[in-house]
């Protein structure tokens, strides 16, 4: 399922999840999923995809005056740090998404209801 979401796709099919670059879709064209399990379940992704740019900071940050010390470019460490927290959580919002279906239906599998409600949509 992590593979299927890293590709962008629903995690229960390997349908795309996606319609745009940022519009997922309400339920998988192919399996009907409905995306959105419950109110609130997108916090999940949101902590995965602030965990990813915060990462990213320390790696850029820390790591650009581990490399540099004792004579460390402050401008253009600004700007490169900036410029990713700005550019990371962006690029990487799909993949919070479908990261974060991937790994929620991973301990909590589908219900009855569910299921009978994907069949159904898949259905027409
Ligand atoms: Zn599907």
């Amino acid at each position: 399922m992590v593979g299927r979401a890293l590709r962008r796709r629903c995690p229960r099919c390997a349908a795309p999840a996606f319609e745009t670059y940022f519009g997922l879709r309400e339920h998988c064209a192919r399996c009907g999923l409905r995306f959105e399990r419950e109110e609130g379940y997108w916090v999940g992704a949101l902590i995965i995809n602030t965990t990813v740019a915060f990462g990213t900071f320390l790696l850029l940050f820390v790591g650009g005056i581990a490399l540099t010390w004792p004579d460390v470019p402050w401008g253009a460490l600004g700007v490169v740090t900036v410029v990713a927290m700005a550019l990371v959580p962006l690029l990487f919002y799909p993949l919070s998404k479908t990261l974060w279906m991937a790994l929620e239906l991973s301990w909590h599998p589908l219900e009855e209801k569910e299921i009978a409600e994907a069949a159904a949509k898949a259905a027409g």
